[in-house]
């Protein structure tokens, strides 16, 4: 059984390959007997997420997701078939998504969030971003933080990742105006033409962010879906209307760094009336169902469409999952390890 161990806690910095090893354990699996709620599992796609960072951390108490342990797996979300089964909701040949270990297979013991597939009609690598975690924070963060009406204006940064593509195509079918930033050409040119996005910005080839949104949004911006915190956040805060928003979604600019950067203009968030709000998707897997019943007619109508880059096999894993953190990746970021 192949698998990708964290070899040491990282904490200020962009982690490196050599953080992280692959190697192949002898131990083998099976489901201990008499033991109910078990599960073994072939892993067939794993997810990329900026969130691991965090985990890579040694344990601290400001921390909202708790750290890896060192020699052992990494975990993640991922996307799995069922070998074996003593849980009652599980039986062999099961498609399953949810967190699972970065290794070929898993041993599962009273598995907390795994969701059985059962739309199969659409691609399986999907519920690693479109259909799984980073899918479900898009629309929460929209429809339930953002309140967002028709013909506002929408702001969101790492716009062409696995929850920005996403936010702008919802707001775009509910009639709003949107714009995206992203950190090179071919993203720009991604969110203009394949997301539809009403205009994109490369945001390394803008010396003052604040000019930029200024040309962006000359009325203000009502609506804006954080994912990067920092300079973004700063200049964004200078340019946000009465009674906008802010859905704190995440603030990747910050998960390598040691201390967090200051932001300077809380204020304009009094005297604009803003409401910032963070939220995590885990408080939100109840509106899955409902989630499914809005997204999958629309992909199958062509109404959503959905980019994914795909690292192929478990030795590619470490250095898709640093890509994040230096944009290197074009869309959601998986690895396959087999397709059945
Ligand atoms: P992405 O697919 O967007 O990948 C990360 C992207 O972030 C990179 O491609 C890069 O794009 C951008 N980026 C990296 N470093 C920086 C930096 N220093 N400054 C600005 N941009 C940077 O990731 P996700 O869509 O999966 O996640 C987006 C955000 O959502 C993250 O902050 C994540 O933590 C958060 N999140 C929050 C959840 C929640 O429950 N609240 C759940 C899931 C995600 P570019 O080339 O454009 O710079």
């Amino acid at each position: 059984n192949k698998q990708v161990i964290l070899k040491n806690y990282v904490t200020g910095g962009l982690p490196k390959e050599s953080d992280m090893e692959v190697r192949e354990s002898s131990i083998l699996l099976k489901l201990p007997e008499g033991t109910r709620d078990a599960i073994l599992l072939k892993n067939l796609y794993l997810s990329c997420d900026p969130y691991m960072r965090n985990r890579m951390k040694k344990a601290e108490t400001s921390s909202y997701v708790d750290s890896f342990q060192t020699g052992s797996p990494i975990i993640g979300y991922g996307v799995a078939k069922v070998l074996d089964s003593t849980h009652p909701d599980f039986k062999n040949g099961d498609l399953v998504w949810g967190i699972t270990g970065w290794e070929e297979y898993s041993l599962i013991i009273a598995p907390d969030r795994l969701f059985k597939i059962q739309h199969t009609d659409v691609p399986l690598s999907y519920y690693t971003g479109l259909l799984g975690m980073a899918g479900m924070t898009a629309y929460a963060g929209f429809y339930e933080v953002c309140s967002p009406k028709k013909g506002e204006y929408v702001y969101i940064s790492a716009a062409s990742g696995a929850v920005g593509q996403l936010v702008g195509q919802f707001a775009k079918l509910l009639g709003c105006y949107v714009v995206g930033s992203a950190g090179s050409k071919e993203k720009v040119e991604l969110l203009k033409n394949k997301f539809g996005f009403d205009a994109a910005f490369n945001y390394k080839e803008e010396p003052d962010l604040d000019a930029a949104l200024k040309r962006y949004f000359p009325d203000g911006i009502d609506i804006y879906f954080e994912n990067v915190g920092g300079k973004m956040l700063d200049a964004v805060l200078l340019n946000m209307r009465i009674h906008g928003r802010i859905a704190a979604c995440g603030m990747i600019s910050q998960y390598n760094n040691e201390q967090p950067e200051a932001v300077h203009n809380l204020m304009h968030i009094v005297a604009k009336r803003v409401r910032m709000e963070g939220f995590l998707v885990g408080d939100f897997y109840h509106l899955y169902p409902k989630f499914l019943e809005m997204v999958i007619p629309c992909i199958k109508e062509g109404k959503i469409t959905y980019v994914e880059d795909i690292a192929e096999g478990l030795e590619s894993a470490p250095a898709a999952l640093i890509g994040l953190f230096t944009g290197r990746n074009v869309g959601k970021q998986l690895v396959v390890l087999s397709h059945d």
